[in-house]
């Protein structure tokens, strides 16, 4: 039995699935996809936040382009950031990088670099939080300009309590030499990943990847959604049951393997009997950020050529926005188009908890006000809120996530897959490879000789 299905459990379904396996997917939500699906409204389509997919794994893009066959975009990357009323390109270029800020700004940023390194080959300092992660790469004066108000404003924490991991693993080896050099050696086979200048987009939608997993999974086994795990039953090294709940039914179903993608805490909370005081201690310590994302339809034909826009300053309540049309012509009606504003927030803050006009209204204001468009041109809207969108990386989750992950890898029927389910920070790719690896495991460790033919099975498909 998978719990959740957004792309982890979806992978591992689908896995099992083509190897002869019935497995059982329940989902909470009313649709498949969780954060990674796509939202239908009065004939636009849009992602939770535009979801590109990119991967440094070849089975995994592999996979999703036999997915999507024909229905597989190759779209290219457009990106900019606007700060203090300019627009910068992102990824840099040679003329955004020495002449964005002007001169002297640049002049700066290029000294305090040039002191930071010195003095971290000397006092090689601890890097323990982002900003000390940025700092040491970048010196003060970027961190400053480009670093402190948009990670603040993603988190909703100061940059000291923030971990350096999200800032690491969501820029890797990107210093600020390696930015300027990425800039003029383009093309020549040596582009940061994250830089990258295209990436793969189903022609409907992100959503399109969880709909042909379910379609695949749905030809051998099911799916269940508006399907919520209550309870799940536990002898202290097997889980031996899992109570649902459907509408006001209540009813218990159970299964050889399971594997769970449904948010770490939830699970742990939904452990019967529960576990021990201290790793419920530990998961009390874990918190999700939530998003909300506010759709703005607009009668014209296009209004950027953008992929992104990153929209670091405080003054603008959003942090980023979109246009689907620009990832793929067919999610808005013809002559129209669509802007997806992206706010950052905690459940139950002032934004959360605001009405769909009010942020509407906000919304549409803060994109008049950068002449993206006028009040007249609005013809439609949407607001979403999502749950849990990341985990939250402060600089000691790490300890409290093990704390759990450890406890849990005492039931030897239990994997646990996917973003919030392992408490990682994982893009697509890296959620459906958990999904896939932990399929993978419960059908190598298959009796041999049936084993044989399920890894058969899985391969061939
Ligand atoms: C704004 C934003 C932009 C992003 N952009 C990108 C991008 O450009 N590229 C990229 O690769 N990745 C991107 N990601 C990350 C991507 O969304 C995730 O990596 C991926 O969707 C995670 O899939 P998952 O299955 O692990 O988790 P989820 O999608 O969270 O799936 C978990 C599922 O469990 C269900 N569930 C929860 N509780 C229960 C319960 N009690 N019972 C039953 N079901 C339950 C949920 O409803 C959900 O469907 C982005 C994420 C966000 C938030």
């Amino acid at each position: 039995m998978i719990l959740g299905a957004g792309l982890a459990g979806l992978a591992a379904g689908c896995v099992l699935t083509r190897a002869g396996k019935n497995v059982t997917v329940v989902e909470a939500g009313p649709a498949v996809g969780g954060l990674s699906r796509t939202i239908e409204h009065e004939g636009f389509r849009f992602d939770l936040g535009g979801h590109r997919f990119i991967t440094h794994d070849r089975a995994i893009e592999d996979f999703v382009r036999v997915l999507l066959g024909d229905d597989c975009l190759e779209v290219p990357r457009t990106s900019q950031i606007h700060m203090r009323g300019r627009y910068f390109d992102y990824p840099l270029t040679p003329v955004n990088a020495v002449f964005g800020m002007g001169l002297p700004t640049t002049a700066r940023i290029l000294a305090d670099y040039a002191a930071q390194n010195i003095r971290s080959a000397l006092f090689r300092p601890p890097i323990v939080s982002l900003e000390d992660w940025v700092v040491n790469r970048f010196g003060r004066a970027m961190f400053d300009l480009y670093f402190r108000e948009y990670s603040e404003k993603v988190w909703g924490i100061g940059c000291r309590e923030i971990g350096a991991e999200w800032v690491a693993r969501r820029i890797e080896g990107l210093s600020l030499w390696e930015a300027i050099r990425n800039a003029f050696t383009k093309g020549r086979g040596n582009d940061i990943h994250t830089l990258a200048d295209t990436f793969l987009y189903p022609r409907e939608g992100i959503g399109m990847i969880a709909d042909r997993l379910q379609g695949e999974i749905e030809s051998g086994s099911s799916v269940r959604t508006d399907t919520r795990v209550c309870r799940v039953d536990h002898d202290g090294s097997f889980i031996t049951n899992v109570m649902l709940r459907q509408g006001r039914e209540l009813y218990n179903a159970s299964g050889r393997d399971y594997i769970s993608s449904i948010p770490l805490t939830a699970l742990l909370a939904s452990l019967s009997p529960a576990p021990p005081e201290e790793v419920r201690r530990a998961a009390a310590k874990l918190a999700y950020r939530d998003l909300v994302v506010s759709t703005i339809m607009i009668d014209r034909d296009q209004v950027t050529d953008l992929t992104w826009m990153y929209l670091p300053e405080q003054a603008i309540p959003f942090g980023r926005i979109h246009e689907p049309k620009n990832w793929s012509p067919a999610l808005a009606p013809v002559g129209k188009t669509h802007i997806v504003a992206e706010y950052f927030c905690f459940r139950g803050d002032s934004i959360w908890s605001a009405g769909d006009e009010d942020l509407t209204a906000m919304t549409v204001k803060h994109l008049c006000r950068m002449g993206f468009i006028t009040g007249a041109e609005v013809i439609g809207s949407c607001v979403v809120r999502v749950p849990r969108a990341y985990p939250l990386f402060t600089i000691d989750y790490r300890e409290h996530a093990d704390a759990v992950l450890d406890y849990l890898g005492r039931f030897r029927n239990l994997k646990v897959i996917g973003r919030g389910g392992m408490f990682r920070y994982h893009n697509m790719d890296h959620a459906m490879g958990s999904g896939i690896a932990a399929a993978n495991e419960i059908l190598r460790a298959a009796p041999a000789p049936a084993r044989e033919q399920l890894l058969a099975g899985a391969a061939s498909s």
